[in-house]
């Protein structure tokens, strides 16, 4: 039997999901651990591309062999030169799907098509770019989607009915912020609407967390620190607690530090006004008003900051409706189009 996959090709995080022998969408599990998501980080260790956490662990050190977040550069003309050889970003995005088909092939065998997911804000070069990368990956595309609408597809499918209205999706990923206004009915679904902003996202997160505790160390001891007192993974890893706890301790060269929600809100509040100017020009340009909205779909791992899930709230006065996984809904939703559109049934 050939399977047919959805893939999350992320700035920060791709993901890979199929339908299962149930009919239910699942995740593959990808990257040397096995895990549902993986860094859209490479590495060039001599000759090979290493794909996923040892190339983001690279990424935090500054390591000039490690590349990443090419995805914003997708259909420009930047090229990365890494270890005396030069990339497109299509090339590099075509070696994050050449892991990924890898591995859905070593788990459902031969892949005889893949649906391939995109911002809605990507114009034709983009698109053509992603296009080309899954040509490098061996992988037979027919259809690239948009991210909101693969996500809807999802949502609609959790819901367990058919969806019918305009709904807006809340995108918040690691490297760029995305919010659509969409008309659904069932599984036919239209963009009105789409703002972003290429450059914001949980990355900047961490950078504003590490300049709040390089600060808070300063003032405490006078000295001054630098990434390699403590880098960015660390304090990536540090928001993620934040998101379910007050107030985190770190230890740094012995000393220890308190870090407090309230005060990671405040590093990052400037950030999160420019997401409620971009909702609202997302409803002036679909022209739809927050009361004709019939829902809110979360989407991206940065929904799970409280601060986030309040603002994506406040900006249409909806609560919103969030996946525990909002990391794999969009592969999720591709995985059901790709069935929809090969008349297999999601159960
Ligand atoms: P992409 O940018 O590829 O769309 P994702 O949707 O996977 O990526 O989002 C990745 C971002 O989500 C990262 O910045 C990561 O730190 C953040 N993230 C994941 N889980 C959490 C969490 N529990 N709290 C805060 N941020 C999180
Ligand atoms: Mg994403």
């Amino acid at each position: 039997m050939t399977a047919i996959i959805g893939i999350d090709l992320g700035t920060t995080f791709s993901a890979v999901a199929h339908l299962n022998e149930s009919g239910i969408p699942a995740i593959i599990m990808t990257g040397s651990s096995d895990k549902n998501i993986l860094p859209s980080c490479i590495l060039f260790d001599d000759a090979v591309a290493v794909v996923g956490e040892e190339a983001q662990k690279a990424m935090w050190v500054n390591d000039p062999n490690a590349v990443g977040r090419f995805k914003r550069e997708m259909g420009t003309d930047k090229t990365y030169s890494i270890s005396g050889q030069s990339f497109t970003p299509a090339d590099l995005s075509g070696i994050i799907l050449k892991k990924l088909a890898g591995d859905a092939t070593a788990k459902l065998g031969e892949i005889s098509e893949a649906v391939i997911t995109v911002p809605a804000c990507f114009g034709h070069p983009g698109r053509e770019a992603t296009m080309k990368a899954a040509e490098y990956a061996g992988l037979k595309v027919q259809n690239i989607i948009d991210e909101p609408t693969a996500a809807a597809l999802y949502y609609g499918y959790k819901e367990g009915k058919d969806l019918g209205g305009t709904y807006a999706v809340y995108d918040l990923g690691g490297g760029t912020f995305d919010v659509s206004i969409i008309r659904v009915s069932g599984q036919d679904v239209e963009v009105l609407s789409s703002s972003g902003v290429a450059k914001l996202g949980g990355h900047d997160f961490d950078i504003m967390l590490q300049m709040l505790v390089f600060d808070k160390y300063k003032k405490e001891t006078g000295e001054t620190l630098i990434n390699e007192d403590w880098s960015l993974g660390e304090a990536e890893s540090t928001k993620h607690s934040l998101s379910t706890r007050e107030e985190v301790k770190i230890r740094i060269n012995r000393k220890l530090i308190t870090v407090t929600r309230g005060e990671f809100e405040e590093a990052i509040s400037t950030l999160i006004a420019q997401t409620d100017m971009l909702c609202e020009s997302a409803l002036d340009e679909a022209e739809v008003t927050k009361s004709q909205l019939q829902g809110l779909f979360l989407a991206g791992g940065s929904t799970r900051v409280p601060a986030i899930h309040q603002a994506a709230s406040r900006a249409f006065d909806l609560e919103p409706i969030a996946a525990a996984n909002v990391d794999e809904v969009v592969a999720l939703g591709a995985a059901l189009y790709a069935a929809y559109k090969g008349d297999r049934k999601a159960l």
